[in-house]
């Protein structure tokens, strides 16, 4: 693999990964004007339910599902300059033009929450707000505008994996980072803009609320059992076997018994790491078998692509990495050819997920899609 880090017309990074070491030299000035990057966005406190909130107004701005010959992720060719200068690429990664979170020098990260004495909580702690420090990038899984992930050869998806490894690794690096999420959107019905296969990167200034919650629920484990919650959850997905989706030496995708979501797969490796920088050639190489099974079989479902977000639970970059247990966790809206499930009064209002669909039905369905294709 070859790796080629360089710099767009506003200053922004853009690395390209090639397969062979043999590529064209990708390393092509970006010929447009461009104005300064916003990185006006900020994180408040939501002193209720104990989160941060990303406040980016600037992303109103946003290119909306422009057609594919005004695709800004193809390659630039001829007098079409797009996000990507080179005539062509495998894969590429570049800072995101509208992010949510950006750099910015010289300010406080989101650490701990505010509070921890017992005096009355002044409305500068209520309302606390700080700058939101962190980095967005895109993830371009190739340059053919019309090929989603899922018709990808596994040798492509695998390089997919190496640049999530490699911007894992360097947004870790970064002071304010507190966890790096790669996840994919896909379809319109997701709220994608783009019609170009990609994905997106967020390395965020704080631990996420779902991550935070896991690893509770992790430690509440370990402090009873002296055992890892998930290795549990998995061993006992494998020994019932009813949710079972897909299996291989070296990772099980399945229906989780409590599944929120009319399809929705997780997709553990059978070791306990804590991050994709920690799996080994093997694995990565296996990874990219295992999941465009998955996502094969999401599409044979109804035969059409499955619009989906497919989402990387990584260990925090600091803390609880022996708590966590990296895993992908899939999921559509798609509850039938023709129907949508909403996000309605009980999930949005309380929490509260209902699922028309038993978690047993999706995973037999999503076998038999799998065998059937
Ligand atoms: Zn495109």
């Amino acid at each position: 693999m070859r790796r080629t880090s360089t710099r767009l017309a506003d200053g922004r990074e853009i690395i390209y990964f090639d397969a062979s070491d043999s590529a064209p030299d990708r390393r092509v000035a970006d010929p447009r004007e461009l104005g300064p990057v916003s990185t006006a966005s900020e994180i408040r406190y939501d002193a209720a339910l104990d989160e941060w909130v990303a406040i980016a107004s600037h992303r109103q701005g946003r290119t909306h599902l422009p057609s594919a010959d005004q695709c800004p992720l193809c390659p630039s060719r001829g007098e079409h300059h797009t996000e990507v200068p080179a005539e062509d690429y495998d894969v590429v990664v570049f800072e995101n033009r509208f992010p949510s979170f950006a750099a910015a020098a010289d300010v406080l990260p989101a650490g701990s929450p505010p509070g921890g004495d017992h005096g009355a909580a002044s409305s500068e702690e209520l309302f606390a707000r700080r700058p939101g420090v962190g980095r967005c990038e895109v993830v371009c899984f190739t340059s053919d505008h019309d090929s989603p992930i899922s018709r990808l050869p596994p040798e492509h998806v695998r390089l997919v994996v190496e640049a999530w490894v490699d911007r894992t690794c360097e947004l870790s690096r970064l002071p304010h980072v507190e966890q790096v999420f790669c996840f994919e959107n896909r379809g319109e019905e997701i709220g994608v803009t783009l019609g170009h296969p990609h994905g997106q990167i967020y390395a965020y200034p704080f631990v996420t609320p779902r991550t935070r919650r896991m690893l509770g629920s992790a430690r509440r484990h370990r402090e009873r059992t002296w055992r890892n919650l998930f290795a549990d959850l998995l061993a006992a997905e494998v020994d019932d076997g009813s949710r079972i989706v897909s299996t291989s030496e070296h990772w099980v995708a399945f229906v989780p018994a409590a599944a929120r979501w009319p399809i929705e797969v997780h997709i553990y490796p059978r070791r306990r790491v804590p991050d994709l920088p920690a799996l080994d050639d093997a694995e990565r190489d296996d990874f990219a078998r295992i999941y465009l099974d998955v996502l094969r079989a999401m599409d044979n479902l109804y035969g059409l692509p499955l619009p989906y977000i497919s989402a990387w639970h990584q260990a925090p970059v600091r803390i609880d990495r022996d708590l966590a247990y990296l895993h992908l966790e899939v999921f559509s809206v798609k509850r039938a050819a023709n129907k949508l499930k909403y996000l309605a009064g009980s999930e949005s209002g309380m929490g509260v997920f209902i699922n028309d669909v038993t978690p047993e039905q999706a995973a037999a369905a999503l076998r038999a899609a799998n065998e059937s294709r």
